[in-house]
């Protein structure tokens, strides 16, 4: 793509960015790659293969021989490992619960931006995680950090948890939630936090096409410059 941009968004669990990175990608007719569902991935064949997800050794070496795939498709993102469509997978609580340890690994972290990297080498991508504008892409032309209270983020969550037939109580999202924030903030290998670039979005009271209308409106800018 000619003049597309490289747009991060970043920001903590449940605060929508892949909904909205997704919607957005596919009004500027962009690539959306989900960082997030590459920890998740990995995580999943982790435990499946009884790694412990601390062991930055073990993971890295997992890492280096298994492939991951994102497919964009018309009905969403497929992700698989080896060949396996590991989509639903990859959202189930065990790997939910697990998935901050798995990426605060240094070597885990360090191999995952260079594959996340190649990926967005061409231009028009919408990237969604946790550290795309402070590490795996510092010159995107547009930063995006977007936040909401944790209650707004859990009830979200609920909703859509509702929807999959997964049954959680809120309370008990919100404490994952809040948990799995702390784990990802706090964290030494590149820590959540908003680039001091990017552009802040509380979308607490926002629409998901408020936001997205916002993100463009943006990125309309940055490509006129
Ligand atoms: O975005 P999602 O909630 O699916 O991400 C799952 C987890 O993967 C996060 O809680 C975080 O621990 C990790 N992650 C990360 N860096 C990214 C994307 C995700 O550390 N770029």
């Amino acid at each position: 793509m000619e003049n597309g941009i490289q747009i991060a968004i970043d920001g903590p669990a449940a605060a929508g960015k892949s909904t909205i990175a997704k919607i957005t990608a596919s009004k500027l007719g962009y690539t959306y790659i989900d960082t997030g569902a590459m920890y998740r991935a990995l995580t999943y064949k982790a435990l499946k293969e009884h790694i412990d997800v601390y062991d930055d050794d073990a993971l890295s070496q997992l890492l280096e021989r298994i492939v991951i795939e994102l497919e964009p498709t018309e009905n969403g993102q497929i992700v698989r490992v080896d060949g396996a469509d590991v989509t639903d997978a990859i959202r189930s609580q065990e790997v939910t619960s697990n998935v901050s340890a798995t990426a605060a690994q240094p070597r885990v972290r360090e191999m995952m931006v260079e594959k996340q990297r190649l990926l967005a080498t061409s231009k028009g991508v919408v990237m969604d995680g946790r550290d795309i504008g402070t590490a795996v892409l510092p010159s995107a032309e547009l930063k995006i950090y977007m936040t909401a209270s944790v209650e707004e983020r859990a009830a979200r969550r609920f909703v859509e948890n509702t929807k999959r037939g997964i049954d959680r109580p809120l309370d008990q999202l919100c404490q994952d939630i809040s948990n799995r924030d702390k784990a990802d903030m706090e964290r030494v290998a590149s820590p959540l936090k908003q680039a001091s670039d990017a552009i802040l979005i509380d979308t607490t009271s926002m629409s998901i096409e408020e936001v997205a209308d916002t993100i463009i409106q943006h990125a309309e800018k940055r490509k006129s410059r």
